[in-house]
């Protein structure tokens, strides 16, 4: 499917739902996450309907791997000079919670991590 109509970032994507932008291109969108984790939080998502990692194909490679190798200079753009992580939950087990594919790209000092 390529657009849920009941999917949130699915409205997010058509401006139903505002957000603070970071990045937009034909394919992918970048956004400020709502309850952010540390002082930078983006959220990077295809515009397409994925629901999650499990739906993947091989023919997605080239929009993840675009996906991946604009992170670095996304965080460096938002001041992040000191490391980040990336993560991407997926399933019930996995933390997901929103079912439209998503990368967390965190970034700023440590409090958010674990240990
Ligand atoms: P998940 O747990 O699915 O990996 O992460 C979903 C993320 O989406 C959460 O960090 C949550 O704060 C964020 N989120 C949920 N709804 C919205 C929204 O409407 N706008 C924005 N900007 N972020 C959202
Ligand atoms: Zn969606």
């Amino acid at each position: 499917m390529s657009h849920d109509p009941n999917c949130i970032f699915c409205k997010l994507v058509d401006g139903k739902i505002p957000s603070r932008k970071a990045y937009e291109d034909d394919e992918i969108l970048v956004f400020h996450d709502i309850s952010p984790w540390a002082p930078v939080h983006l959220l990077l998502i295809p515009k397409r309907h994925i629901p999650s990692m499990v739906e993947v194909t091989p023919a997605d490679a080239p929009l993840l791997g675009r996906m991946m190798a604009m992170i670095p200079k996304l965080m460096l753009d938002h001041g992040v000079t000191n490391g980040f992580r990336i993560m991407v939950n997926t399933g019930q087990d996995g933390g997901q919670e929103v079912a439209h594919l998503h990368l967390h790209a965190i970034g700023g000092p440590r409090p958010w991590a674990k240990g």
